[in-house]
């Protein structure tokens, strides 16, 4: 690591659970976030900045003007633009590693794909159809997974990690399939909630990489801004997972 590389790093250098090699496993690791909305613009940003060493950003969709209030990577001049390219000028040296874009809508053999060259994927998408996408692909390819979601005030955020499957995955939080797809465009979303869980997520997925303190492995972290409560809820293996589980003969 060379000086400039330590300096940059010190904040993180200092902290002794982290220390040098913490940060080495940043700079040398891969990660993937899926979405680029309220949540993936901030966990985009503390990512670059920690010095990820390859960071691959995958949306398809282009910036509209209701994004603005909450995905701070863009402003009015993004508008009709691709979030990916708005994000890649916004992040342009702020970090260290590479930025990569995947300027397409993921899914089957391209998801599976781009899951299995990250080290770990940060779930930042906006509905369940993608998640439970996401989370097969994560599981299949034994990827730890950092899922987090918002609508409204309330957020909730999890660690699916491969190391710890007794804990169940993501798709074992929903027995019932649920194709109900309430987005934060029908439904509201106070802006700075994205934030907050954006933050929340790039912890997460830093404190995974770097193989330090306690992820939410298994529980899964649940925030309303209401009343400014959070809790956790521990989270078991669904013995029926049509994802995680050896199903019944
Ligand atoms: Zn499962």
């Amino acid at each position: 690591m060379d000086d400039n590389t330590l300096l940059r790093h010190s904040g993180h250098i200092l902290l002794p659970e982290m220390g040098i090699v913490g940060v080495q496993r940043l700079t040398t690791a891969r990660v993937l976030v899926i979405g680029l909305g309220g949540l993936g613009s901030v966990v985009a940003v503390y990512l670059a900045r920690s010095g990820i060493g390859e960071l691959s950003l995958a949306d398809h969709d282009v910036v509209s003007l209701s994004n603005l209030p909450r995905q701070i990577l863009y402003k009015e001049d993004s508008v009709g633009l691709f979030k990916t390219h708005v994000a890649e000028e916004m992040l342009r040296g702020v970090g260290s590693g590479a930025i990569r874009l995947v300027s397409e809508r993921l899914a089957g053999a391209r998801l599976r794909e781009e899951v299995a060259r990250a080290d770990l994927v940060c779930d930042a998408s906006d509905n369940f159809a993608t998640r439970f996408a996401v989370n097969e692909a994560c599981v299949m390819h034994g990827r730890p997974l950092v899922s987090a979601a918002v609508i409204r005030l309330v957020g909730q955020i999890l660690v699916v990690d491969p190391a710890q499957a007794d804990a169940g995955c993501y798709r074992c939080l929903y027995p019932e399939t649920d194709d109900t797809n309430e987005a934060c465009s029908e439904s509201g979303i106070l802006a700075p909630v994205a934030g907050v869980l954006g933050t929340l997520q790039a912890t997460e997925a830093i404190k995974v990489i770097a193989g330090i303190c306690a992820p939410l492995t298994r529980e899964l972290l649940l925030f309303d801004a209401q009343d400014m409560s959070s809790h956790k809820i521990r989270r078991h293996r669904d013995p029926l997972c049509p994802v995680c589980a050896k199903r019944p003969s």
